[in-house]
């Protein structure tokens, strides 16, 4: 699939390059899509929770977050942010006028500092309380943010770098969080075991234990379906094979009787 890069420069220059790189992203953002998709319950519209500095370096970069967003996530989005975020701006004055211009387009989503306003940072971080239940995706430039929702499990990080929104490959505590899921380990084994002896009391652990006796059961019952094309298959290609080697060995025949026909002609032309 991958394509020499130095074919692609000496057909079309730059632009080639470029469009590969792009493919590239789309690419890895697109499998990180379907991480938090299947593991976090992500789904569309995603909400993109954006703050002032994502839109300043959007501005900077001549990005425009709303065109470009579904592009890059490859789905529906609802872009918003938060009170604290837009009054934050507003406070830091005329250098960031441009950016609260954008912010106050999206949604403003309810955040528990109604009455005492708190930094961006601060507010951002609390939207997405321990466990992110809200499906928040963060667009943020800040640092404070940043390294924040990455001790949060299941939180897509969004960044402006080089011109373009770069969605974050999952961060360590999402990938542990998914490991320890698959594990079981985030159920301790003494809940496990009283959920055991819940079921057992409903009658619902022997239930599962006659459903998969059935699916055994009917496995055994049916035979394999492949076995039997196996079978098809192989009886049937054969005899045209040996059809088409009869017919082979025929026309090689009437090409050397033509060939010695040919060559009667040339010799009688000469
Ligand atoms: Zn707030």
């Amino acid at each position: 699939m991958l394509f020499p890069l130095g074919q692609l420069r000496s057909t079309d220059g730059k632009r080639v390059v470029y469009r590969v790189h792009a493919i590239k992203r789309q690419k890895q953002a697109k499998k990180t899509i379907s991480f938090y998709k299947y593991n976090f319950g992500f789904r569309e519209p995603f909400q993109i929770l954006i703050d002032g500095t994502f839109c300043q370096a959007a501005l900077k970069n001549k990005i425009q977050i709303k065109e470009q967003m579904p592009k890059y996530l490859m789905g529906e989005v609802q872009l918003c942010t938060t009170s604290c975020a837009l009054k934050e701006l507003e406070t830091l004055g005329k250098q960031l006028y441009g950016a609260k211009i954008i912010l106050q387009r999206f949604q403003v989503r309810k955040c528990p500092h109604f009455k005492e306003p708190v930094s961006a940072s601060e507010c951002l971080l609390s939207m997405l309380e321990e466990t992110n239940p809200h499906h928040y995706f963060v667009a943020t430039q800040d640092y404070t943010v940043t390294t924040g929702l990455k001790k949060i499990p299941g939180v897509p990080l969004l960044y402006i770098i080089l011109n373009t929104i770069v969605l974050d490959k999952p961060s360590q505590a999402s990938l542990d969080h998914v490991q320890a899921v698959q594990l079981g380990e985030l159920v301790s084994p003494a809940q496990q075991q009283s959920i055991r002896t819940l079921k057992e009391e409903q009658g619902i652990g022997q239930k599962d234990r006659e459903r998969r006796g059935k699916k055994r059961k009917r496995k055994q019952s049916n035979p394999n379906p492949l076995s039997c094309l196996k079978k098809k298959k192989k009886g049937v290609p054969t005899p045209p094979l040996k059809k088409t080697e009869q017919e082979g060995k025929r026309k090689r025949s009437r090409h050397k009787k033509r060939k010695v026909e040919a060559g009667d002609g040339t010799a009688a032309n000469t």
